[in-house]
């Protein structure tokens, strides 16, 4: 079922950053088709309309290329995520086209772009997203189809996601892998450790992680759409369960010659 589509008008573009290693954080649209139920934006963005349908509607500021043009040539240049609270590559952009004048007015004004996108779409503008003034990062939780089809409904399939993270490191373009969250009992195992791991490894990308946090908004998507599995995710949000997956990223990070490091300190 395809969400519903809006519009909306924005009166700020850009925002400073307390996200490690970003200056500035964009983000064009509100909400996500992606519809992930781990995702933790409806508790970080904490709008009404959000609440119960997360992936269902999704608003695109329609001023926001003139809004960023405008802001851009007043602030001093740094590395801006794109995005932190929405994708940038959703099916709605096929529609809006924005990505292709936000990365040229970043660019022409020297600031770097951080992407980061669980969609393929991403490579319809590859010809842009080239040189050291770009980073690509692709979310990959597992390579598992089952998986994303249940946790992230709506994104790429993962193994388009590699397919696209291939294709920018073919061309030279710096990569790496969020995997995250990590959810004890459905994407810890070794199996898909090794194969992101490995991924990293051939594509030369480096590799963040992070785990799932579990806040109210996010607990009661996951539960309506996982019932009894959302029990036994519970049950493995001990430290403990973590903490051997990521000695298990660590230690394989290290064989393989994987730069390997937490999202968050
Ligand atoms: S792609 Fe990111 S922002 Fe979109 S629903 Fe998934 S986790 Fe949330």
């Amino acid at each position: 079922m395809s969400p519903n589509y809006g519009i909306v008008k924005c009166r700020s573009a850009i925002s400073k950053s307390n996200l490690p290693g970003l200056d500035y954080t964009i983000n064009p649209y509100i909400g996500c088709e992606h519809g992930c139920i781990y995702c933790y934006v409806p508790d970080v963005i904490r709008k009404k309309e959000f609440l119960n349908n997360w992936g269902e509607l999704v608003y695109a500021k329609e001023n926001f290329v003139e809004t960023l043009l405008k802001e851009v040539r007043r602030i001093k240049p740094g590395v801006v995520g794109y995005s932190t609270i929405t994708d940038p590559y959703q099916p709605y952009e096929e529609r809006m086209c924005f990505a292709r004048k936000i990365i040229e007015i970043l660019l022409q004004h020297n600031f770097r772009i951080s992407f980061q996108t669980k969609s393929s779409l991403i490579l319809r503008d590859i010809d842009i997203i080239e040189g050291d003034m770009v980073d690509v990062g692709l979310t990959i939780t597992s390579l598992d189809r089952e998986f994303a089809r249940k946790f992230e409904p709506h994104s790429s399939p993962p193994e388009e996601r590699v397919q696209a993270l291939e294709t920018f490191s073919e061309k030279k373009v710096k990569t790496w892998i969020f995997y995250g969250p990590i959810i004890c009992g459905f994407n810890d195992d070794d199996e898909t450790v090794k194969n992101i791991v490995s991924l990293a490894k051939r594509t030369g990308s480096y590799l963040m992680y992070d785990k799932l946090r579990l806040k109210p908004i996010l607990s009661k998507r996951m539960e309506k759409y996982l019932g009894e599995d959302f029990e036994k995710i519970r049950r493995h949000m001990m430290e403990d369960d973590f903490r051997k997956v990521y000695y298990k990223v660590i230690k394989l990070g290290r064989e393989y010659n994987v730069k390997v490091e937490p999202a968050f300190t």
